[in-house]
């Protein structure tokens, strides 16, 4: 076909259409495609060539038009993306651009529903304009007319994809005229003998029908005509796959589908549609269960239609059924050719510029249809879908997951299995191993590496997106927590009984341990055991229920000098009642500590490096701050300053400005080691090590003042 043949049809809608752009993309295709074939043996170019024809019979503007033409030339030409900007423009460029790129992502395994549904907001994210998935749509389509010249199991794979993802695109986007092309085209390869069949029986009783169906445009216009409405009345063709489906899926009786007959009746307004509706029920019967307002209420992808089935005097014994379609002429635009109905030339195109977005482009094509009164609603459904939070990526099998954007492969492994979450321990995204913390993109194909050894890290919480990944992390830790609690517990109690010279094995299997924890409500030992791990129990009390001690308690450690209580301590993740804060070095919040399980006594919190235990290793436990601090905690300061009227006073007010108290205070100068010199001990209440610090900085700023420092222990 000849670029003149081509651009007499574009006349037909868009009269001032650049012509000359199309001329030379035309050229410019065919002459890079030159030599090259198709598998049919015909040359590249007539691909091309057709891929442009069905985005003309939609009726597009000339730069999709002309990315038709152009489609296949980065994939299969040495041209580049900066060659066709510099020759056709960004517009052009951009489209080819987005067509080869969703031409990569290869759909493979088995399909749900929903994948579809993903594939299209994965190619409308990728694409950034409607248009990119128009041309695949229409590429597809002729690749599917030429299926036959390709090997079988490739035929196979790609009639799948066909049926799968792009009928279902079609359809979204309310294109029925490529919907059913690309539905009947796959089925034929998929199911060929039940397509052979339904083709065959159909083709029997042709002739009949055919006869039938004009007679019944003829009864029908005068029916119409006769009530004063003016309508075009045609017989409308039937799609095989829609039979197999209806014989497959509804159960319908093939002789009930071959034998009925369906017209299409267009109107000029929808008062019309109605009109026709009441003048055909007022005729003939239909079947109510049958009758369908898609025009008060229409599809999701756009489709209006009224559809009602009546029943033909003709055959006394049972109606013979006639299915009928009313809609009005714009109505039909827009359930023959979906969105590109709005995407045509006449509608006002929105920049064409790099930034164009599809959300700018959604937002201005709702402004314009507002005129059209009913706002349709498949824009609607697009317009959330296509709100930019979502990603969608593939596994290695090719199946396709959406997740929120800024999703990493940690929420990736939950969302595939729990199991692969727990024991990730590393992410490959498109072939390259990157940190899991990585953020992850539109078309990642994402592997996740495994190891049973590995497990979740509190950084993870940080990370992750999803709600999902999130829950089960802290879960895992909760379970943690649960298994630490026990063992803490288990400790606890093994110490308690060392003292009484018991044994903790024979103990923990005593009938009368489990009594006791049944009278506690809890159901097992280790529950328990918990319970005296968080502190809720003490395993002194535990003990000398069932084991009651004599009053001996010479060897018991003495007692510590210690703060009480201590919610801001977490032993090993676990909330503890039984902590302590040991007035010996004055831990506070953001200072390095550690436990030390004492006997009976629950764990008392030192400065890491706390002479008192410096030396001991057996009882000493992991402890951390929660994040979280509500509460103050005294820490020892030493200042060393000039001993003059007022200094005190200058030091104390310039704490009272960091709303710190001062709950001791030596403020008296006692030693003097340096003539003329104070020297000072502070017990301040603070919230943690940065106030404490900030606090010491500013008072070694007051004139006078010649050292400051924290008290490192009192032994
Ligand atoms: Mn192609």
């Amino acid at each position: 076909m000849s670029v003149e043949a081509l651009i007499n049809q574009i006349e037909v809608y868009n009269p001032d259409a650049d012509f000359d752009l199309l001329r030379r993309s035309y050229e410019y295709s065919e002459e890079h495609h030159s030599g090259q074939q198709r598998r049919s043996g015909h040359p590249y170019f007539t691909h091309c060539l057709e891929t442009a024809k069905s985005l003309i019979d939609l009726k597009l503007d000339v730069p999709t038009i002309c990315a038709g033409l152009l489609h296949d030339v980065l994939e299969d030409t040495l041209v580049t993306r900066d060659d066709l900007a510099q020759l056709f423009g960004e517009s052009i460029a951009q489209l080819v651009e987005g067509v080869t790129k969703i031409g990569t992502y290869h759909f493979k395994g088995r399909t749900q529903q929903t994948q579809a549904d993903n594939y299209l907001n994965l190619f409308l994210a990728t694409a950034k304009d409607i248009r990119v998935i128009l041309i695949k749509l229409a590429d597809r389509l002729h690749n599917m007319e030429t299926l036959s010249f390709l090997p079988i199991g490739r035929q196979q794979e790609i009639a799948k994809e066909t049926l799968e993802i792009y009928a279902s695109l079609a359809h979204r986007l309310g294109i029925n005229r490529f919907k059913s092309r690309l539905e009947d085209l796959a089925f034929k390869y998929l199911h060929p003998l039940e397509y052979r069949e339904i083709a065959s029986l159909l083709a029997e009783k042709l002739d009949e029908r055919e006869a039938y169906t004009r007679k019944m445009e003829g009864v029908i216009v005068q029916e119409l005509e006769a009530g004063g409405i003016r309508a075009k009345v045609h017989g409308r063709p039937k799609h095989i796959y829609s039979i197999y489906h209806k014989i497959h899926h509804k159960g319908v009786p093939f002789e009930e589908i071959c034998d009925l007959i369906a017209l299409r009746i267009l109107v000029e307004t929808t008062a019309d549609c109605y009109a026709v509706l009441g003048a055909l029920h007022g005729k003939w019967k239909h079947i109510p269960e049958r009758f369908k307002d898609f025009v008060g209420l229409p599809k999701r992808n756009g489709y209006r239609s009224l559809h009602t089935t009546i029943l033909d005097r003709d055959r006394p014994e049972r109606g013979r059924p006639i299915e009928i379609q009313i809609r009005a002429f714009q109505m039909h635009e827009v359930a023959e050719y979906g969105i590109a109905a709005h995407w045509s030339y006449k509608e006002g195109l929105p920049s064409t510029s790099e930034s164009q977005s599809i959300f700018a482009w959604l937002r201005q094509m709702l402004d314009d249809i507002q005129e059209l009164k009913n706002p349709y609603q498949f824009i609607q459904s697009m317009k959330w879908e296509l709100l930019p939070d979502e990603v969608y990526v593939f596994s290695p099998k090719g199946d396709l997951y959406s997740l929120p954007a800024g999703s990493t492969p940690i929420d990736f492994a939950y969302k595939i299995h729990t199991d692969i979450g727990e024991t990730c321990c590393g992410a490959e995204v498109n072939g390259v191993i990157l940190p899991l913390r990585h953020r992850l993109q539109n078309g990642d194909r994402v592997r996740i590496m495994t190891n049973s050894k590995a497990h979740p890290s509190r950084d993870w919480l940080r990370w992750v997106k999803t709600t999902r990944a999130r829950n089960k992390i802290r879960h895992w830790f909760r379970e943690q927590d649960r298994a630490q609690a026990i063992e803490l517990g288990r400790r606890f109690l093994e110490m308690e009984l060392r003292r009484q010279h018991l044994d903790l094995r024979t103990y923990l299997k005593s009938p009368e341990l489990l009594a006791f924890a049944k009278k506690l409500k809890l159901n097992t030992i280790d529950d328990l055991l918990m319970q005296i791990g968080n502190g809720k129990e003490s395993a002194e009390h535990v003990v000398n229920v069932l084991h009651p001690e004599p009053d001996t308690r010479e060897g018991r450690e003495a007692p510590v000098d210690a703060v009480r209580p201590a919610p801001a301590i977490q032993l090993e993740g676990i909330d503890i009642a039984l902590v302590r804060i040991m007035k010996c070095c004055y831990p506070i919040p953001g200072d390095e500590i550690i436990g030390y399980i004492t006997r009976g006594r629950g764990v008392s919190i030192h400065r890491a490096g706390c002479p008192r235990i410096i030396n001991e290793t057996e009882r000493v436990v992991n402890v951390e701050w929660k994040p979280e601090i509500l509460t103050t905690y005294p820490a020892e300061i030493a200042v060393q300053c000039d001993d003059r009227p007022g200094m005190l006073g200058e030091i104390a007010t310039l704490i009272a400005q960091f709303k710190v108290n001062i709950v001791k205070g030596n403020l008296a100068h006692s030693s003097m080691p340096v003539e003329g010199m104070a020297h000072d001990r502070l017990t301040l209440a603070v919230n943690g090590i940065e106030q404490l610090e900030a606090v010491m900085e500013s008072i070694r700023c007051l004139k006078g003042v010649q050292t400051v420092s924290r008290i490192a222990a009192r032994n």
